[in-house]
């Protein structure tokens, strides 16, 4: 079967199948205007498309605007500063001008890179930190500037409960503050924030750039992990997505914030992803990725058409080459 039909043969069947609403219109429709306005009692995750990267926006029923990290700065495989090329201009359409908590998942410059200009451009009521020690000036600097706004600044760790407003649980599942043992290379990403938050029935675990020994770590802690929507870690890399940590969580839905850097998408996170049934967008191939719930049930919505991962796909590159047939 030619892989132009199959892809649209996949497509209708799931939104047949599954119960969400996703984003399916006709090639040559007019677009609808995306993101959209979230209705009264909404709870919205947008992930924006940075390229390498990730900055995810949290909307919640009570009008709380929560932004983890902000995409990269200035690099040779950065577009620019995401700060000012994507985030700030997004938030700025959906009528954000203050964002109520800021979270730095961790300190690497995919992550903060673009945090600079979003602190400059937009007001910010509270930056949130693991507070990992990190030397580099991108992340010093940053800490001067929270501190010369005078942006109240908080460290958290594994069992906080976030304030994310009325009907919104959300616990820090990980740092904890005796965790200090990993070897260098996986330090850093290993310390990432990882939140857990739940709206109703509908749940969403961001876990910034856990790797491995950190997921065994979330395991081990013994909280629940289970979440209806995977914020997948480490923008899909085979350093992340461990099957015994994707089977935990088991999600319906598994969002991969990347670029296009080969090396970072790799094929056995998203064979542990699809052997529990989650259905995979990235935000490569359909740009910005937006998640709405009530509670009860949840749609998700892509800036461009096509992307959505048939299920009979074996691999990343077969889906990015059915991508492209399309
Ligand atoms: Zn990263």
């Amino acid at each position: 079967m030619r892989p132009v039909r199959y892809l649209i043969i996949s497509a209708a069947v799931v939104c047949l199948v599954f119960p969400v609403r996703i984003h399916c219109a006709a090639p040559g429709a007019p677009a609808a205007a995306f993101p959209g306005t979230a209705a009264g009692g909404e709870l919205t995750v947008h992930v924006i498309d940075v390229g390498h990267g990730d900055a995810v926006l949290i909307q919640t029923p009570d009008g709380k605007n929560i932004l983890i990290d902000s995409g990269a700065g200035e690099a040779v495989w950065s577009e620019g500063d995401m700060g000012e090329l994507a985030v700030v201009p997004y938030l700025r359409e959906l009528g954000v001008h203050v964002i109520d908590m800021l979270i730095i998942s961790h300190a690497h410059y995919d992550h903060i890179g673009g945090m600079a200009t979003v602190i400059k451009r937009l007001g910010v009521r509270e930056v949130v930190d693991s507070g990992y020690p990190r030397t580099t000036q991108v992340y010093q600097d940053l800490l001067e500037l929270i501190r010369e706004k005078g942006i109240p600044y908080r460290k958290v760790r594994k069992g906080d409960i976030l304030s994310f407003g009325a009907g919104v649980e959300a616990r820090v599942l990980h740092p904890s503050r005796t965790e200090y043992r990993w070897g260098k290379r996986a330090e850093i990403n290993n310390y990432s924030i990882v939140i857990r938050m739940e709206y109703g029935e509908v749940s969403f675990l961001f876990t910034g750039d856990l790797e491995k020994e950190g997921e065994r770590d979330v395991l081990r802690a013994g909280y629940p992990v289970r979440s209806t929507i995977l914020k997948v870690g480490h923008h899909g890399s085979k350093t992340s997505s461990t099957g015994s940590f994707v089977s935990a969580v088991r999600p319906e839905v598994a969002l991969v914030s990347c670029g296009e850097r080969p090396k970072f998408t790799r094929e056995k996170p998203c064979r542990n992803l699809r052997r529990v049934g989650a259905r995979i967008y990235r935000t490569d191939l359909r740009g910005t990725l937006v998640v709405r719930t009530d509670g009860k049930s949840y749609s998700v919505e892509t800036e461009r058409e096509g992307g959505y991962f048939p299920a009979g796909a074996a691999s990343w590159g077969m889906a990015l080459l059915w991508e492209r047939a399309a």
